[in-house]
């Protein structure tokens, strides 16, 4: 590998990455290499729950959701791999009158830009959810084309793409430097050696700090651990089962194979456990098979950061989903494609550049879990 060039650096292979390998070599640029520390998919994707939804507040996270819902719907024909896609729906709980007042703008929002998502009263919630406790709750909201998938599924199905048009995808190598004359990319340093190049991608998720800070631009991304349990068993659950989130806890639960999978804010299970057996009382008989955790990449307005830094040039980043990055990787990957090509994007990010914050120009998304 030393003495190699290439076009194009990525750093990272998750969702990210490997999604910005493929739409790069979609657009006949192939002399890419893709650097993985340690093996691709193992960072923050391989640990989150899936969901991909169009419920937000933001109308550019609404935008890239609905650009990236027909990647995802049309995945294992387009790959020939199998992501598991459930368009069960997202069923949001909301237990405040100002969360109702919130939710329903949004819904307005996103029914303008075509989005499916509906108010639902209590008993139209117990339709989808029998089981629920609904004590306390306010309101909720709905959207039938949300659902679920398997983010690993999809990082196999886009570095196989990639790789098979040329992309050349080294897992087991960290980038340790980035090396820089003047305000140009010389090349980047890593554990197997040098790389030649003159643009570098930033997908490093929770690392995307320490190596933006490799050429001295700031990425204000902290990592938030947060924990995902598993249980065999989904009690007398329908089969069709929305993801449901119960917003103001953060707890929430999906369909996994026969059994579920559910999470929360808390670092324990007996933080997790109070609000999940309050809302859905079933879970005291299930039991727990197996709990992981992984980093949620925090941003300051909980917004992703994407795009090109001033200096040095051809220093290109996505990171910062706080909690949705999995879902949106179809079209922030092709965004970076189209920026390094130089082509008018299908979507334009710019607005979550990361000189958003000193330009005073932050953007909060309201709803993360
Ligand atoms: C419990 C949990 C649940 C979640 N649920 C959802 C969800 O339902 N929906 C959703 O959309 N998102 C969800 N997320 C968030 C989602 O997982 C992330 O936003 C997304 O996976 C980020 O992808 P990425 O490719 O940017 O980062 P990562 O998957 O973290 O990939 C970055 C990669 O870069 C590599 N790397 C870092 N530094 C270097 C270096 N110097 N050299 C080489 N390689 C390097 C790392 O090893 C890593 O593999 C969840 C996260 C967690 C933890």
């Amino acid at each position: 590998m030393n003495g190699e060039s290439a076009s194009v650096v990525i750093i990272g292979g998750g969702a990210m990455g490997t999604s910005t390998a493929h739409h790069l070599a979609e657009l006949g640029v192939t002399d890419v290499v893709l650097c993985e520390r340690n093996t691709l998919g193992s960072g923050s994707t391989s640990k989150a729950a899936g969901g991909i939804r169009a419920q937000f507040t933001d109308e550019l996270n609404i935008r890239i959701a609905l650009l990236s819902l027909v990647e995802f719907r049309n995945f294992k024909e387009r790959f020939g791999v199998d992501i598991d896609f459930r368009e069960v729906g997202y069923l949001f709980l909301l237990d405040s009158d100002e969360d109702v007042q919130r939710f329903s703008q949004a819904v307005a929002l996103q029914g303008s830009l075509g989005v499916l998502s509906t108010e639902l009263t209590l008993d139209e919630v117990l339709e989808l959810v029998p089981q629920l406790e609904t004590e306390g709750l306010r309101g909720a909201t709905y959207c039938p084309r949300d659902g679920h998938a398997t983010p690993e599924a999809v990082v196999r199905g886009y570095a196989a793409a990639a790789a098979e048009k040329g992309v050349r995808i080294h897992q087991g190598v960290e980038v340790t430097r980035i090396l820089v004359l003047g305000n140009k990319i010389l090349g980047v340093e890593t554990s197997a050696g040098r790389i030649k190049t003159d643009t570098v991608v930033c997908t490093a998720g929770v690392g995307s700090r320490e190596v933006a800070a490799l050429v001295g631009v700031d990425l204000p991304v902290i990592g938030e651990p947060r924990w995902m349990h598993y249980t065999p068993e989904s009690g007398s659950l329908p089969e069709k089962l929305p993801l449901t989130i119960d917003f103001s806890s953060g707890f929430y639960f999906h369909r996994e194979g026969p059994g579920l999978v559910f999470g929360g804010r808390e670092p324990t299970i007996e933080g997790v456990a109070t609000h999940a057996t309050r809302r859905l009382p079933l879970l005291v008989d299930l039991p727990i098979q197996s709990s992981w955790w992984g980093y949620y990449e925090m941003s300051p307005d909980h917004n992703a950061l994407v795009g090109e830094a001033a200096d040095p040039s051809r220093f290109l980043y996505a990171t910062g989903f706080s909690g949705h990055g999995f879902q949106q990787c179809p079209a922030v990957g092709e965004y970076l494609a189209e920026r390094i090509v130089g082509i008018i994007p299908t979507l334009n990010l710019s607005a979550f550049s990361a000189d958003r914050f000193a330009r005073g120009e932050s953007r909060e998304e309201q709803f993360v879990i």
